[in-house]
Formats: C-alpha cells, structure tokens, sequence
C-alpha cells in the first residue's frame, strides 16, 4: 500500500485536461492505497480570485471529485486551508527554495507573462507550497498530468535538500502519470495546454459543459488542410490533440485510431471525438447534480480535513523538531 497525494485549483470550472490527466486516476488508485486528495484553494489565489467565486468553486470542485468516482470511505477529500499545516510547511519550503530554480519554472514564466509589472509573489513560490502539500503526507506517487512535471522535480529536490541537512523526515515523492502522460492541448491553439484559467472558453471543454457544446467545440477546433488523420504533434498539432483526447477516453492507441479513419474525413472523426468524450462525461454531470447541493457534502469534507489534520500534524512536528522551530 502506498500513500498518494494529488491536488486540483478551484481557480475555474474543470476541463477535460483535468480530468483525463489527473482526476480520472485519482479514483483508479484509491482501491489499494491510502489516498488524500486536496482542492487546493491556497495555490487558486496564487492569482486574484473573486471571493465569492471561489467559495463557490471549492464546493463544486469538490462534488466533481465525488461525482468522478472518488469514495469518501477510501480517500480522504479535503480543502486545503481548512489544513494549516499546509501553509506552515509552505513558508519552510519557500525557506529552503532558491529565486533562480523557481524562476526557472514555465508555470511561472506562463503566468507572470499575463501579469505584466505587477506579478504576484505567490506565482513564483507556487512550487514550494505544492511540495509542502505533497510532503507532509509522505507521498509516494503524486497521479498529476505532464504539465506538472517540473514542479514534481523541484518537490523532490527540496525534499532531498530538507533531508540532507536537517535529518531523514521527508519520503521522496514520485510523479504518476496515466496513459502515457496525456497533455490535453487548447483546442484554438493547439500548442498549448487546455487550462481552466483560460479565458477562451471555445478552446476548452469543460466537464459540465453539455452535449452540444462538446460537439460545437471540437467540430470548431483548429485542424489544417491535410484532411488525414495522422499522429504528428508538429506538423499537425490540432488534429493530434484530437487523436491524443481520443485515445484517453476510448484506450485505443494512436495506430488503431490512425487506421479506422484512413481515407475519412475531419468531419467524421471529429464527431465520433464529440460522442466518444460526451458519453464519458454524461454520467459524471448527472452525478455531480445530485452532489452539489446536498448537505452530505460538508460532512464529508469535514471529516476530510480532520484525518488531512492528523497525519500533517506528524510530519510538520518531526520538521519542527528537526529545524529547531520549537522552545520546550
Ligand atoms: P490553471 O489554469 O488555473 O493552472 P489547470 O487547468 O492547469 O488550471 P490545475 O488545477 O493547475 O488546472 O491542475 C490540476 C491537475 O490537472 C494537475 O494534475 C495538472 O497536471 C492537470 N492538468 C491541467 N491541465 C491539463 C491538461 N491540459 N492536460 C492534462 N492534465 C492537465
Ligand atoms: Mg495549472
């Protein structure tokens, strides 16, 4: 039995990138393992968020996890701040962090780009807090998508770093990615990734979004002229995005896909695309309307953020100790 630790931003309403490469394995793992899974509300702020907004999308984020198939009774969901040792183990890890290393980071050279001269301190120690998350569960595997792999490296290192010169108190994480790292791209610019902060709402499918909306969107999505189904992330990165959704919604591979749509059009491919994402995505909406509303909800993460509490009240302790940040 491992421990597993993943987290999602309530900073807007989930897409499909969310769900095929990090929600969907959330529930796979939860059988044989001891799973904590987070909305992260402290990271959402790392850029100004709407109060209300973002009180209402904790709530939401956390019936699209129950609603995806998460059990209460197996993982333990929570909400970030409701769990201080996060932002505690947070501040150590930004302590231990260097300017140059966070710098280095594309989520933050992504974000800032938009901020122009005023860029929120959060932004760059993003990373640090995400470690703090991670290691104040002794994760072993960390079920994120591709995108987060730079931010699992740093983890990892300022795991290594604490370890080093303080004293074995951190188990090193390892990043777990499924279906061989899906990268959902923007459906309007292809060369990058499908956000839920985006505010090109044509270029995201969102998990609530309805059946015809789905089919408007990836009929509209950016292809090329070459009218071939075919796998070639540079030469045609809008139709590959297409063949890449495909493949995770249905587990066929790409040569499967490429053969049963030799000789067809755009047209036929993007709709079995539209039908094969919509009847994943039914049964996850009918489920989460039942959920959000239902008082079931608050226990639930009530009782989430007590059993966060317990076990990130050990590991904060041992790093206390270990650092000297006590006086008896
Ligand atoms: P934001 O734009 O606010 O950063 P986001 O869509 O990137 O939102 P996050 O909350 O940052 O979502 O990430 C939640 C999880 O979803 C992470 O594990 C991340 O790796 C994964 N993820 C995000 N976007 C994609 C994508 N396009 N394809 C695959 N996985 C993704
Ligand atoms: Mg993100």
């Amino acid at each position: 039995m491992s421990i597993i630790f993943s987290g999602i931003q309530p900073s807007g309403n989930l897409t499909l990138g969310n769900y095929l490469g990090a929600l969907r394995n959330f529930t796979k793992v939860q059988h044989d393992n001891e799973c904590y899974y987070c909305v992260v509300n402290q990271h959402a702020i790392t850029v100004p968020q709407d109060p209300k907004l973002l009180h209402q999308r904790t709530r939401e984020l956390a019936a699209i996890y129950l609603a995806a198939g998460l059990d209460p009774e197996k993982a333990t969901l929570f909400v970030q701040s409701e769990v201080p040792e996060h932002a505690q183990l947070g501040w150590i890890m930004t302590t231990l962090s260097y300017v140059g290393e966070l710098e280095r980071m594309t989520q933050y050279k992504d974000k800032a780009s938009k901020r122009g001269d005023s860029i929120p301190a959060g932004l760059l120690t993003y990373p640090p807090l995400m470690a703090a998350d991670i290691l104040l569960y002794q994760t072993n595997y960390v079920p994120v998508g591709d995108d987060q792999k730079q931010h699992m490296e740093i983890t990892r290192d300022l795991a290594q770093r604490f370890n080093r010169l303080y004293g074995e108190v951190f188990t090193i994480p390892q990043i777990l990615l499924g279906h061989d790292g899906t990268r959902v791209m923007s459906l309007q610019e292809p060369t990058k990734k499908m956000s839920k902060s985006d505010d090109n709402t044509t270029a995201t499918i969102y998990l609530l979004d309805n059946p015809k909306d789905i089919e408007k969107k990836i009929k509209r999505a950016q292809t090329d002229s070459e009218n071939t189904v075919r796998y070639d992330i540079d030469c045609q990165p809008g139709i590959s995005n297409l063949i890449e959704i495909l493949s995770a919604v249905t587990d066929k591979t790409h040569e499967e896909i490429e053969a049963a749509y030799a000789g067809k059009g755009y047209g036929v491919f993007k709709k079995d695309v539209a039908d094969a994402v919509i009847s994943v995505l039914e049964p996850i909406q009918n489920r989460y309307q039942e959920l959000v509303g239902d008082p079931e909800l608050d226990r639930i993460l009530d009782a989430g953020a007590a059993k966060a509490h317990a076990k990130a009240s050990v590991t904060y302790e041992k790093v206390c100790q270990a650092m000297g940040l006590f006086r008896k």
